[in-house]
């Protein structure tokens, strides 16, 4: 019952197009995350869905009912949509304790008092702000008061949950904890839930699919490990990863059923179905590439340009041939000169290849 749908939407704001015919299906019990850079989009799809915003065209369905028909202009108003909504802004009641904030959903509920002490304790305690619980919104930093946004939101379990950006104002610890709260609530509870975020670590980990947004066109809609593994854009592969992935422009020429890549990384025999125009773009991840200070079969010799240790990892930054630089990612702390020669390799099964012209993922 509470599966979204949404058939090609288009929103606009005065005469500029932000949602370009957008198809997306969110089915019962998805974490699905809308991920993007700024101004992609994210926060009006997550707005037409509740209907803060009304699209000029398409249609959205909840649990199959039409809940949205731009062309006839039909709008179920946001209260009767059946959605719990938290935004950025947290937007509390100034004038309520927390507890009263988050029992406020229970109240309207006509849940007992005894019932409602246990389960707004109980989120208060998930959320770790047990102990602010007398206080009032003003009285709380940010990141408290956006804890307390989450704990009014889970509490009165709803069917489908639309987060967005909740945990941008917490430290870097808090954030991670209150991803593992999260993750642990979505499987409790089974509830549906829409995410926006620009964090694309934060969708990998949280996900169980994740819409990927560009300039309000949706350009890849699936798992985490296929969004990270195989990027079907190129604009995609540039977002994802941490160190950022590695891309060379090579030649290419096909002959059946695989092509020869040849680039300053040398030649790539790699498996693909379709030809792609004779201009390519290689793109790996650094934790793909083999280092190794003695000869590799099949690899080839570059220069140690910069060392970055980072205590369980060290990024080294290869000088190939020419201008070309590139990053490899190696577990442990490596004895590694700078300046010195190293033998390196890639993967053919770790590489993806785009066509240069339309960007898409060819292999
Ligand atoms: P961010 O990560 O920065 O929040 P986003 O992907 O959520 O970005 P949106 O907030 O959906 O992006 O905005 C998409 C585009 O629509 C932006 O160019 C934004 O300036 C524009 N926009 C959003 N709301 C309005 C509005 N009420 N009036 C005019 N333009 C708007």
């Amino acid at each position: 019952m509470s599966t979204i749908e949404l058939k090609k939407v288009n929103k606009y704001f005065d005469n500029n197009h932000i949602l370009k015919d957008l198809d997306l299906l969110i089915e019962e019990g998805d974490f699905m995350t809308l991920l993007g850079p700024s101004g992609c989009g994210k926060t009006t799809t997550l707005r037409v869905i509740t209907g803060l915003e009304n699209p000029e065209q398409g249609i959205i369905t909840i649990g199959g009912k039409e809940i949205v028909n731009g062309q006839v202009s039909h709008f179920t108003p946001p209260s009767k949509r059946g959605l719990n909504l938290v935004f950025q802004s947290y937007a509390l009641w100034p004038h309520m304790t927390v507890f009263d904030n988050v029992a406020f959903g229970l109240n309207l509920q006509k849940t007992s008092k005894a019932e409602t002490k246990e389960r707004v304790e109980n989120a208060l305690e998930k959320m770790r702000i047990f102990n602010l619980k007398d206080r009032y919104p003003s009285e709380l930093s940010g990141g408290q008061q956006q804890r307390v946004a989450i704990a009014r939101a889970i509490v009165t379990e709803p069917k489908i949950l639309l987060l967005d950006e909740p945990l941008s104002n917490l430290d870097a610890k808090l954030r991670l904890e209150m991803r593992a709260e999260l993750k642990r609530l979505h499987k409790e509870l089974g509830t549906t839930i829409i995410y926006v975020t620009h964090d694309q670590v934060e969708a990998l980990t949280l996900s169980t699919k994740i819409a990927v947004f560009f300039e309000g066109n949706l350009v890849q809609v699936d798992t985490p490990r296929n969004i990270y593994r195989h990027p079907a854009d190129i604009r995609v592969a540039d977002f994802i990863g941490n160190p950022k992935i590695n891309f060379v422009d090579a030649k290419c020429r096909y002959n059946a059923g695989s092509i020869q890549t040849e680039s300053e990384l040398g030649k790539l025999d790699v498996p693909c179905a379709q030809p792609p125009s004779d201009q390519v773009v290689l793109a790996i991840y650094p934790e793909d590439i083999e280092v190794s200070n003695e000869p590799i079969e099949d690899g080839i010799v570059c220069s140690v340009y910069s060392i970055l240790p980072a205590g369980s990892e060290t990024l080294v930054q290869l000088s190939v041939q020419g201008d070309l630089m590139i990053l490899a990612k190696v577990i442990g702390e490596m004895e590694y000169t700078m300046g010195k020669m190293v033998w390196v390799k890639f993967p053919v099964s770790k590489v993806n290849v785009y066509d240069k012209g339309t960007g898409k993922l060819v292999s």
